[in-house]
C-alpha cells in the first residue's frame, strides 16, 4: 500500500512538474515571438528632487502586451528572459526605445533636456563585452545626450562570477557620461562593498526600507544612516516605493535626494507623460498660452 501511495505521489509531482516545465515552454515561445510582433512597451515613472518638488527624470520600465492574456507584468517574464538569454535583444529594445522617447520629449519641451531617463539593466547584459559600444551606438543613434541616460544595476548584477568583467564594463559606461544607480539597495548581501567597488552615482534605496519607517525608530535609524554614509561618499540617495505623505515628510527630515512611488505617480504611458510634465512645469504652459 505504502508502494501505491508512493507512486501516486510520484505522479502527481509529476503531473505538476510537467504542467510547469509545459508553461514555462510556451511562455518561452510567446516571448519570442512577442520581440518579433512587437507586443513590448515602455511605461515611465517620474522620479521627484525632494529639495525643489519637481522632476528630475523618468525610470522606464517595460510591459508586455500578451495577445491572449492581457499586460503582463515584468516580475513574470523578466526571470524568464534572463534564463533564456532573450533578455539580451529584449534590454536592446528598452534602451533604444527609452532613450528615443527621451530625447522626443526634449524636442517637445526644452525644459525636459535637464531630466534623465533611467533604464534598468539585467546581470546578463553587463556581461556582454560590448556592452558600453552598444550604449554608445544608440546614443549617437537617438542624439540623446549621454548624462541623460541613467542606468540601473541590482548588487546581484554586479556580485556574480563575473565581478570584474562587470567593473571593466560599468567603467566603460561611465566613461560615455553614462550616471550609474544602484538599484533596491540594502536587499542583497553586500551591499556596502559594491558603493565602494563600483562607480555609483545613486542608491535605490529599497521600498522594504521606505515601507517599515513608520514601524520602529530603528528602521528611520537605518535610513538615517545610509543617507549619510551615501552623503559622504558624494552619492546621492533615491528612496524607492514612496506611498505615504508621511513617509514622504519622514524622508524629508532624512534629508533624501529624491524619491519615486505611488504617492507621485504611478509608472505611466508616454501619452500621459506630456500632460505629467505640462502640470510638472507649469511655466511651460503659461509659455503657450
Ligand atoms: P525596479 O527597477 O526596482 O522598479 C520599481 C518597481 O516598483 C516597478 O515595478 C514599479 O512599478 C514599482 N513601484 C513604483 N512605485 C511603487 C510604489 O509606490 N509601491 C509599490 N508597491 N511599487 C512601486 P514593475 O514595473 O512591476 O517592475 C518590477 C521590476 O522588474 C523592476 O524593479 C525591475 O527590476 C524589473 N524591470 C522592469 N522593467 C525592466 C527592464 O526594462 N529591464 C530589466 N532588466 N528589468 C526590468
Ligand atoms: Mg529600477
Ligand atoms: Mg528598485
Ligand atoms: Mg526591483
Amino acid at each position: 500500500r505504502a508502494k501505491a501511495l508512493g507512486k501516486a505521489r510520484y505522479e502527481v509531482f509529476d503531473t505538476t512538474m510537467h504542467a510547469q516545465a509545459q508553461a514555462r515552454l510556451q511562455l518561452e515561445t510567446s516571448l519570442r515571438q512577442a520581440l518579433e510582433r512587437s507586443e513590448f512597451h515602455l511605461n515611465y515613472q517620474p522620479i521627484i528632487s525632494l529639495s525643489t518638488n519637481k522632476g528630475i527624470g523618468f525610470e522606464a520600465l517595460v510591459r508586455w502586451r500578451h495577445p491572449d492574456r492581457g499586460i503582463i507584468s515584468p516580475a513574470d517574464f523578466i526571470p524568464v528572459a534572463e534564463e533564456t538569454g532573450l533578455i539580451i535583444p529584449l534590454g536592446q529594445w528598452v534602451l533604444q526605445e527609452a532613450c528615443r522617447q527621451m530625447k522626443a520629449w526634449q524636442e517637445q519641451f526644452p525644459i525636459c533636456r535637464s531630466l534623465t531617463m533611467s533604464v534598468n539593466l539585467s546581470r546578463q547584459q553587463l556581461s556582454q563585452p560590448d556592452l558600453a559600444g552598444q550604449i554608445d551606438r544608440i546614443l549617437k543613434g537617438t542624439g540623446l545626450s549621454a548624462s541623460c541616460l541613467n542606468l540601473e544595476v541590482t548588487e546581484t548584477g554586479l556580485m556574480n562570477e563575473h565581478e570584474e568583467t562587470a567593473a571593466t564594463i560599468l567603467a566603460e559606461i561611465k566613461e560615455l557620461g553614462v550616471q550609474l544607480s544602484l538599484d533596491d539597495f540594502g536587499t542583497g548581501y553586500s551591499s556596502l562593498s559594491c558603493i565602494h567597488s563600483f562607480p555609483i552615482d545613486t542608491l535605490k534605496l529599497d521600498r522594504s526600507f521606505v515601507n517599515n519607517m513608520h514601524i520602529a525608530s530603528k528602521n528611520m535609524d537605518i535610513v538615517r544612516a545610509i543617507v549619510t554614509l551615501a552623503r559622504s561618499l558624494g552619492i546621492k540617495v533615491t528612496a524607492e516605493g514612496v506611498e505615504t505623505a508621511k513617509q514622504l515628510a519622514q524622508l524629508q527630515i532624512l534629508k533624501c535626494d529624491c524619491a519615486q512611488g505611488y504617492f507621485f505617480s504611478k509608472p505611466l504611458a508616454p501619452e500621459a507623460v506630456t500632460d505629467w510634465i505640462a502640470r510638472n512645469f507649469p511655466e511651460i504652459v503659461r509659455k503657450f498660452a
